[in-house]
C-alpha cells in the first residue's frame, strides 16, 4: 500500500529533535506568545526575506485577519480564484466582501492575469492569487495591476512554502501574505497553525493585535479582535522543521522530475513548470479524461490518491446560496481531471516507479 502522505516517514527522520523541542517547551511552562513564537517568526521572516511574520492559529485565520486588515468590508469586491481551497474564498465572505471569481491558467492552474484587468471596478479593494500546487502565480502583472489601480494584493501561499517566482520567494510580493502550516503542507506543524507575512510595519502591529483580542498590551483593547495565536509547541516544531524545508522540496522537486519523466509521451498531462517559477510540488497534479476510472484503478492496486479539488469553490452548496452563478471554463474542466499523486520527500524512487508504471498500465488497457 502506498498512502497519499505518511508523516510518520517524517517522524522518524526528525523524531528524537521534535521531542526534545517539544520537551523544552513544556518544562518552560509558557505555552502562548513567548520565545518559540518570536524566535520562528523572525526565523521565518528571514527565510522569506520579508520584514514580519505573524503568526496565527490557521493559515483559514491568516486569510481572514488579513481581508479585515486592509479594511475590506460589504459593499467592497475582492478578485481571486474558484480552483482552490475554500478557505481562500471563505476569508472575503466571512470579511462580508463580494467575491469576484477570475478563471485560471490551464498550465500553472493558477489566475489567468489576461482576465483579471476586465474583472475589476470601482469597488474591487483586493486581489487574492493562489500558489496552487506548489506553483507561484504570475506575480508580476498582478503587482502592476494592483498599483495602476490601486488595489492590495495578499498572496494566498499556503501551498508554497519557499517557491519562487523571478528568483524570489514567494509571499515577498503582495502587501500581506497568508500561509498554513497545517500538517501536510511542506512546512506543516503538529497540529493546527498559520501566519502572514508583510513589509509593513503598521499593518503588522495591527495584526499582532487583532490575534490577541485587539490588544496592545494585557487587559487593553483597542478594537474587537480574535483569539488566533500560533502556540508555543507548534512553533518548536515549526523552527525545527524550517531547517529542513529546502533539502524536503528539492526532494519533493527530484519525485515530481521522476515521476514526468516517467509519465511522458502519455496521455496524462504532466505538471507544467514556467521558466520563470520554481514549483515546490507541495502536490503532483496530473490530468486525464478518465480520472475517476484511474482513480478507482490505482485504489485497487493499493495507491491512495486525492483530488484537489473536485467541486469548484462557486459550484460549492454554500456558495450557490450566496448567488455566485458564474462561468469559469477552464475551472470547471479542469476540476474533472485532476488527480494528485501520493507526494512527499520520502517517497521511495520504487515507488514513483511503480505508482507511473500502475497508471501507465491503466491507460494501456
Ligand atoms: C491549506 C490551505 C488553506 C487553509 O489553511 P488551514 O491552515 O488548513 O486553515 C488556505 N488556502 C490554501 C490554498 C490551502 O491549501
Amino acid at each position: 500500500m502506498i498512502p497519499f502522505v505518511d508523516l510518520k516517514r517524517e517522524y522518524q527522520e526528525i523524531g528524537d529533535e521534535i521531542l526534545r523541542a517539544i520537551q523544552r517547551v513544556i518544562e518552560s511552562g509558557w505555552f502562548i506568545l513567548g520565545n518559540e513564537l518570536n524566535q520562528f517568526e523572525k526565523e521565518f521572516a528571514d527565510y522569506l526575506g520579508v520584514k514580519y511574520a505573524i503568526g496565527v492559529n490557521s493559515g483559514s485565520d491568516a486569510l481572514y485577519l488579513a481581508v479585515k486588515a486592509l479594511g475590506i468590508h460589504s459593499g467592497d469586491e475582492v478578485i481571486t480564484v474558484s480552483h482552490t481551497f475554500i478557505s481562500t474564498v471563505d476569508a472575503i465572505v466571512r470579511n462580508g466582501a463580494r467575491v469576484v471569481f477570475v478563471d485560471i491558467d490551464p498550465e500553472t492552474y493558477t489566475i489567468d492575469v489576461d482576465q483579471l484587468e476586465k474583472s475589476i471596478t470601482p469597488k474591487t479593494k483586493a486581489i487574492i492569487p493562489v500558489h496552487l500546487y506548489g506553483h507561484p502565480a504570475d506575480m508580476e502583472p498582478i503587482m502592476e495591476l494592483a498599483e495602476e489601480y490601486g488595489l492590495y494584493v495578499i498572496e494566498d501561499a499556503s501551498q508554497a512554502h519557499g517557491a519562487e517566482y523571478k528568483g524570489k520567494k514567494v509571499g515577498t510580493f503582495g502587501h500581506l501574505a497568508c500561509f498554513s502550516f497545517y500538517p501536510t503542507k511542506n512546512l506543516g506543524a503538529y497540529g493546527d497553525a498559520g501566519a502572514i507575512v508583510t513589509n509593513d510595519a503598521e499593518l503588522a502591529d495591527k495584526l499582532r493585535m487583532m490575534r490577541n483580542y485587539g490588544s496592545p498590551k494585557k487587559y487593553y483593547h483597542d478594537f474587537v479582535g480574535v483569539n488566533s495565536r500560533l502556540d508555543e509547541i507548534q512553533a518548536a516544531v515549526l523552527r525545527i522543521k524550517l531547517k529542513y524545508l529546502d533539502q524536503w522540496n528539492e526532494k519533493r522537486r527530484k519525485i515530481a522530475k521522476l515521476y514526468s519523466e516517467l509519465l511522458d509521451n502519455s496521455d496524462v498531462i504532466t505538471p507544467s513548470e514556467k521558466e520563470w517559477a520554481k514549483h515546490v510540488y507541495h502536490l503532483y497534479v496530473i490530468r486525464h479524461k478518465n480520472r475517476d476510472k484511474l482513480q478507482q484503478y490505482l485504489s485497487e492496486k493499493g495507491i491512495k490518491t486525492q483530488i484537489h479539488y473536485p467541486v469548484p469553490v462557486h459550484l460549492q452548496k454554500a456558495y450557490l446560496e450566496l448567488g455566485y452563478r458564474v462561468r469559469l471554463p477552464i475551472t470547471e474542466r479542469i476540476s474533472s481531471e485532476v488527480l494528485s499523486l501520493p507526494m512527499y520527500p520520502w517517497l521511495s524512487n520504487g515507488e514513483v516507479e511503480s505508482i507511473a508504471n500502475t497508471v501507465l498500465e491503466f491507460i494501456g488497457r
